[in-house]
């Protein structure tokens, strides 16, 4: 009988081991500490929302709900989907718990698993990551500018290298269908040019146009006219003082007057965060305002403006410091069998002292055992032989300076004492 075949994760769904992790941790830690700055507070979601939910805020013509949504019929046949983004289940949620009338302007920021059925390639999977933030309520250019500020404030936090922030107006119900009619003009005499997918883009949804990879598109979108040329009044306004709030601040960006988030509730301010040396997927990030998402999904017309973060891109653009990194603060060797119990207590009372502590299985020599805690990066080996034991006292090598210089370990000291001994082992010599 021939052996089981290992089975594989499905494509586009990827593992994210503890290196990674760790760097993710980082930068959601980063985020609640920075976000909650701000006034925002944490908002755990369901990764499984009701199919119409998206249909009806992401607009039956984007490419997310045409081809891109993980959808199926549960038992009962309920329409449900795997939620591709995060806001529209910010505002059910608003609406659904009563925040709408307790929590009016609330401020939300959340953090989780996406899935879109889009081709996989580096910096693009079917589940990703995001961290985001919403804020209801509020369509001053205040709460605009006071989240790109928060927005730029956590990515210098956490080393986001080169990334830069571009910004445009879309555009509000006044002036929108103007420039929507002024592209379908526009797409109508290049027909010719255009990829398949814009050909129906010229009807549907002109603006998604501008959003075409093909290359092809893109050089004939660079002569389409742009969003700014027909903004209103009220939206000209908003954006001025905007863009005066963020200079006020000192808040880098440029304006990018092709800049048109894929999905249909935007309105007015636009954004996207870009990096540097990603590659195609240089989108680290985008967010902008919807004031008539959460009348479209059934409340009373209140505004929103909000953010999301692609933790893959951003673990990328911002990969961290080697010390995050660092492996256990010492490894404990036992060298053979007697020195298996005193092992394991020394291992525990350190690490009941706060510190990272690896313990390595006995019956190796020296040598094996001391490659077993280089490989785990260690700092310190704390050896455990017959002479050790017979003395009460475990060996420390320092396994970064390898200085000879004998220190040891009292095996009979409380917890703290031997984490305060090793910390100064460490920390000594520099
Ligand atoms: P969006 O919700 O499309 O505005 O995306 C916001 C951010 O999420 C993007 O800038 C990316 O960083 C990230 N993102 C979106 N789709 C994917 C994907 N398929 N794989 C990885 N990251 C993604």
């Amino acid at each position: 009988m021939s052996a089981p075949q290992a089975i594989a994760a499905v494509k586009g769904f990827r593992d994210v081991l503890p290196d990674e992790s760790r760097r993710w941790r980082a930068l959601e830690e980063a985020a609640e500490r920075t976000f909650t700055r701000y006034g925002f507070g944490e908002i755990r979601l369901p990764v499984v929302e009701r199919t119409e939910l998206f249909a009806r805020s992401l607009g039956e013509t984007t490419d997310i709900v045409e081809k891109e949504m993980y959808s199926f019929a549960d038992r009962d046949t309920t329409g449900l989907t795997l939620r591709p983004e995060a806001t529209a289940g910010v505002v059910r949620a608003y609406l659904e718990n009563g925040l709408v009338q307790s929590d009016p302007t609330a401020r939300l920021f959340y953090r989780g698993p996406m899935f879109r059925r889009e081709r996989p390639q580096r910096g693009r999977y079917r589940q990703f990551y995001q961290i985001g933030a919403e804020v209801l309520g509020r369509d001053d250019p205040l709460a605009d500018a006071e989240l790109l500020v928060m927005l730029e404030r956590y990515l210098a936090a956490v080393g986001a290298r080169a990334a830069r922030l571009e910004l445009n107006s879309v555009g509000d119900r006044v002036c929108r269908p103007v420039y929507r009619e002024r592209l379908r003009e526009f797409g109508r005499a290049h027909l010719a040019g255009l990829c398949p997918d814009c050909h129906r883009r010229v009807e549907r949804n002109p603006l998604r146009m501008l959003d075409c990879k093909v290359e092809s598109c893109r050089e004939i979108m660079t002569r389409a006219p742009v969003a700014a040329d027909s903004l209103c009044d009220g939206c000209r306004a908003h954006l001025a003082q905007v863009r005066a709030l963020l200079e006020q601040e000192r808040v880098a960006y440029v304006m990018n007057p092709r800049l048109v988030r894929g999905l249909d509730y935007y309105c007015r301010t636009a954004f996207e965060v870009v990096a540097s040396g990603l590659g195609a997927q240089n989108a680290v990030g985008g967010g902008g305002r919807y004031d008539g998402l959460v009348a479209a999904l059934g409340g009373p017309d209140v505004p929103g403006v909000g953010f999301a973060l692609g933790l893959e891109r951003l673990a990328m653009a911002a990969p961290g410091t080697e010390a995050e990194a660092a492996g256990p603060a010492a490894v404990i060797l036992p060298l053979e069998a007697g020195a298996i119990g005193p092992a394991l207590a020394l291992a525990t009372r350190l690490r009941d002292g706060g510190l990272a502590i690896g313990l390595e299985p006995a019956g190796r020599s020296l040598k094996a055992l001391l490659r077993a805690a280089d490989r785990r990066r260690a700092r310190l080996a704390a050896i455990l032989g017959e002479e050790e034991l017979r003395a009460g006292r475990a060996t420390v090598r320092d396994l970064v300076r390898h200085q000879d210089r004998r220190q040891v370990l009292p095996l009979d000291a409380s917890g703290p004492e031997l984490a305060r001994l090793l910390q100064a082992m460490i920390g000594g010599g520099e």
